[in-house]
């Protein structure tokens, strides 16, 4: 069943004009979250990321997928300030490096890609679960995932549990203190504050099931 579900570039190219306009969406947000226990730019921040992928979106999107999340990533890392910058880029780059310069993949080397991308945050964020960061909703995202995929369902209805899973971590953020980030030096003030990065992740996996059909 994975092996015949295919996704193809329109999908990937689909997803990233969604995510651009989801962040632009929910900048205000975002930023909002940020102010109650950072510095108030999260939605800023990726709102300059993203608006300089869509500048130049239609320049790659004739290569294959490894090459357009690069570019996607390397974006993400040059233009965007703060811990998020650095942490989605390097999602977005071995996210696409797991695509092995295809231009379309199947359901299980999708996995893969989101495997890899977000073993990238970990590795260069250093953060685990609980610490009040978007790995709170990304990993036992990723966890729900690969268990529906074991247990055999329906790709969308994976993906499904995936976000779901991912919306109830990002949802655990709300009553941990900070042990990463900015968010960190507010202490016990940072309780009762959704994570911004949690929610942004959850906005990013939204625009991935939404053009699932
Ligand atoms: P900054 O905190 O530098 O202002 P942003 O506001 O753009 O950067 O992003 C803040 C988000 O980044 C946090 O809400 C959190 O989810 C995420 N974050 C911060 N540090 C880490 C880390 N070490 N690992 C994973 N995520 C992190
Ligand atoms: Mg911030």
């Amino acid at each position: 069943m994975y092996d015949d579900f295919i996704l193809d570039k329109d999908y990937f190219i689909k997803v990233v004009e969604d995510i651009i306009n989801l962040i632009e969406e929910q900048r205000d947000y975002l930023t909002d979250l940020d102010s109650a226990i950072g510095d108030g730019d999260h939605g800023f921040n990726l709102s300059i990321g993203f608006r300089e992928v869509k500048k130049n979106l239609k320049d790659w999107q004739d290569k294959d997928l490894t090459f357009i999340f690069k570019k996607v990533g390397m974006t993400l890392l040059s233009k965007v300030g703060g811990a998020s910058g650095p942490l989605y880029g390097s999602f977005f780059i071995k996210f696409g490096e797991a695509a092995q310069t295809k231009n379309e993949v199947n359901f299980k080397e999708f996995y893969n890609m989101f495997k890899a991308g977000i073993e990238a945050i970990e590795f260069r964020g250093k953060a685990k679960v609980g610490e009040k960061t978007m790995l709170d909703a990304l990993k036992p995202g990723l966890d729900a995932f690969k268990d529906a995929i074991e247990n055999d369902l329906e790709p969308k209805q994976a993906f499904e549990k995936f976000v779901e899973a991912a919306k109830k971590g990002a949802e655990s953020t709300i009553p941990l203190v900070a042990k990463k980030g900015r968010a960190m030096r507010l202490g016990e003030r940072a309780i009762g504050h959704l994570d911004p990065g949690a929610a942004s992740s959850v906005m990013i996996l939204e625009a991935f099931l939404k053009n699932m059909t």
